[in-house]
């Protein structure tokens, strides 16, 4: 997944508890395999390939997060959208390479969830050519909750499971709770703000952490459907709630959506709560968490 994965766990036994470790790295480097566009022979390498021409079996889990990415789409009014890619593939955050003009105007007219179908057979199609889907917005959230269950699997009642920037967290961290720091977008060894947490996930979005910068510009790696380009009015959007992969998918769109209409989402959904930090720095809450004094 081109990031870094952490585990935390406890487990009387030291060999059973460096099997559940074991496990569930396994099961990250599965998901990346699964879900990697840049594998060609992945499963959504060839539902890439294959669905505007025919439909192509997803597979129960790529299946559910297509879906259920569609289904946040229409909860965000599109600034959460997995077809971003057929713009997004022309980033390339390390080379610094970005799609010129032309490229972009016609890969734009790709972008649109609704381009996607999901088939009660289990199959996708693509309604037109050169569409493109790209589950990076939501797969870490995935795993880490996958890898949580391993460890209860293996009996383990207190984890936390961290994939870039999405952490699940199982328990509290054995009597306190586990305390998870907001970094300061534009400070990398600096804190913003550090929450107590247990048994739930929290996903961070960033513009610093897939970038480039070119004539004094930031083209980061979250891309509003809408026009193409990097969202610019936030620096960093965290989600805190239940599940992993909606506090992931949420914590993307809330970077598109800015201040405002992210938090304005966020008080619909009583479960979420949110945290903003805009573009001069400053920190918004959304009702449910109370600024530290
Ligand atoms: P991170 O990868 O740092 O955890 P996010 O959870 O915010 O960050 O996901 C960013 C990723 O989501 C991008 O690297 C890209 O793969 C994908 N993405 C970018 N823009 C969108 C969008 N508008 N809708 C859905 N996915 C997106
Ligand atoms: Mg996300």
């Amino acid at each position: 997944m081109g990031t870094e994965i952490s585990v935390y766990l406890w487990h009387d036994d030291p060999v059973r508890g460096k099997q559940a470790l074991n496990a569930i790295f396994d099961e990250v480097a599965r998901l990346d395999r699964l879900m990697s566009t840049y594998i060609e022979e992945s499963r959504i390498s060839e539902i890439n390939r294959d669905a505007a021409r025919h439909p192509v079996e997803a597979g129960d889990e790529l299946f559910m997060l297509i879906q259920r990415s569609l289904d946040i789409s229409i909860l965000t009014k599109g600034a959460f959208d997995i077809t971003y890619d057929s713009v997004g593939q022309h980033y390339d955050f390390r080379k610094g390479l970005r799609p010129d003009d032309e490229t972009l105007a016609e890969e734009l007219t790709r972008i649109d969830y609704r381009f996607v179908e999901a088939h009660e057979d289990g199959t996708i199609s693509f309604r037109n050519d050169g569409v493109r889907i790209n589950l990076g917005g939501i797969a870490k959230g995935y795993a880490v909750e996958q890898g949580v269950q391993i460890a209860k699997r293996f009996g383990v009642t207190n984890a936390r499971v961290t994939a870039g920037g999405d952490t699940r967290l199982l328990g509290d961290r054995r009597g306190t709770p586990w305390m998870v720091g907001v970094q300061n977008p534009r400070n990398e060894a600096e804190v913003a703000v550090t929450i107590p947490l247990q048994n739930e996930a929290i996903s961070t979005s960033g513009d610093y952490e897939r970038f480039f910068e070119q004539d004094g510009e930031r083209f980061h790696h979250i891309i509003v459907p809408s026009t193409g380009t990097p969202a610019g009015e936030v620096h960093s959007a965290t989600i805190i709630g239940p599940d992993a992969v909606i506090t992931d998918a949420l914590s993307t769109s809330v970077f598109v959506m800015g201040v405002d209409q992210g938090l304005r989402l966020i008080a619909t959904l009583p479960d979420y709560e949110g945290i903003v930090i805009d573009s001069t720095g400053e920190m918004f809450y959304s009702d449910g968490l109370r600024p530290p004094d």
